[in-house]
């Protein structure tokens, strides 16, 4: 490949906490990177080897960042398309592939593409702005209650509404959006793919989500997921099929309703490291960071099943608390067997705000998920 000569560079767009951690993997077998993001403070810059202050959106920060690299990947969707296509025209490898992210950037375009490769998904109607949508409410085309999303990308939830009256129905932003039934869900689930270069593909077991009742933020997630082995079996199929519909190269976190009815949606798809697969560095014989770089360079993909159960917790900001960061009572989790916390690097915390997570491995699930409880209750992510 030439890579490992160091000779050849991998560009990683966004300097996230996923952009730290897939540099773990950089750094561990020696591959030069760069990587761009808005902040001067990303949590990556202190992993990579070059580090660029650009706009994620601006067609010429990206295409002059690009330039520099010979592979280039992301970890946020928020990407501008062109620069990516133009680099990608210009002979950069650019994984996963702009057209791929174009089609995932926008939620109502991703729901047709489901639709069309007949992969399962709730029923929905798109609308090109909130009048048509209030209209077709008028006209009892479509009924309360409903799940409204815009068509442009949101993050952890800020798209996602639910519709149960004309009230709430103002509440909505302007512009393009769908209205999707409201789902009865059991459980919410995800499985990542993995597909190289070449089209090997692996799959993760499947994990389930557990959502903070107010933050619509997930809590816990835990691998694998308590299911039948044929739910189980039925979730990493259907998401195989998206993962073969798109074509991608690298990780695709797959996220699933499980239906009070025992089918399996679709929601939505990431085409990158996941929140959902951050249990994979402690749990997994090869974690989701490590397989994205395999999977880049066209190397052989690793195992992804579980050494051991895994639950992990998000570390989030406290409420109340705006400001420098403080965790308070770590030496405590410290002192608790199988806890591997994360610090991410942020230095000012907010509500809700991620900054970091912490995954607790035992070889039995339920004893991980009570240790968990346990962790979540100790730790505080305060300003002092
Ligand atoms: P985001 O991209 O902002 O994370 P999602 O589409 O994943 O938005 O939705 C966020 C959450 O809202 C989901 O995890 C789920 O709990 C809930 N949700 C989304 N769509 C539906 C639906 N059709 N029916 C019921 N709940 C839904």
């Amino acid at each position: 490949m030439g890579f490992f000569s160091t000779t050849k560079t991998i560009g990683i767009l966004g300097g996230g906490q996923l952009g730290k951690m897939l540099l773990s993997t950089t750094r561990q077998w020696d591959l030069t990177t760069h990587v761009m993001d808005p902040s001067p403070e990303a949590p990556a810059r202190i992993g990579c080897n070059h580090f660029t202050q650009g706009d994620l959106m601006e067609y010429q920060d990206v295409l002059d960042f690009g330039k520099k690299v010979d592979l280039l990947t992301i970890e946020i969707e928020n990407i501008n398309t062109k620069a990516l296509a133009e680099l990608e025209k210009q002979g950069v490898k650019v994984y996963p592939q702009a057209a791929v992210l174009e089609l995932i950037q926008n939620k109502c375009k991703q729901k047709e593409f489901y639709q069309k490769k007949g992969i399962p998904t709730a029923p929905f109607q798109v609308f090109n702005s909130k009048e048509a949508l209030k209209d077709a409410v008028v006209r009892g085309r479509v009924s309360f209650p409903f799940v409204w999303k815009s068509a442009a990308m949101g993050y952890d939830g800020f798209g996602v509404q639910i519709i149960r009256s004309n009230q709430d129905l103002e509440t909505v932003s302007e512009g393009g959006c769908m209205a999707e039934d409201l789902v009865a869900i059991e459980k919410e689930i995800g499985v990542i793919v993995c597909r190289s270069v070449s089209g090997e593909t692996v799959s993760y077991p499947c994990v389930e989500m557990e959502f903070h009742p107010t933050a619509n933020q997930v809590e816990f997630v835990l691998s694998p997921a308590r299911i039948s082995k044929k739910i189980e079996e039925k979730a990493r199929e259907v998401a195989l099929e998206v993962s073969k519909a798109y074509q991608h190269v690298g990780l695709l976190a797959v996220e699933l309703f499980l239906t009070k009815e025992g089918e399996i949606w679709v929601n939505e798809v990431a085409p990158r490291p996941h929140n959902s697969g951050h249990y994979s560095i402690e749990a997994a014989y090869t974690s989701q960071f490590e397989q994205h770089i395999r999977a880049l360079l066209d190397l052989p993909l690793g195992n992804p099943e579980n050494k051991l159960a895994g639950v992990m917790v998000n570390l989030v900001g406290a409420e109340g608390h705006q400001g420098p960061v403080y965790y308070k009572n770590m030496e405590h989790i410290l002192a608790i067997e199988g806890v591997c916390p994360h610090i991410y690097g942020k230095k000012e915390t907010r509500p809700f705000r991620k900054m970091g997570h912490i995954t607790i491995v035992n070889k039995n699930l339920e004893t991980a998920r009570q240790i968990a409880a346990q962790v979540k209750e100790t730790i505080e992510v305060i300003s002092k």
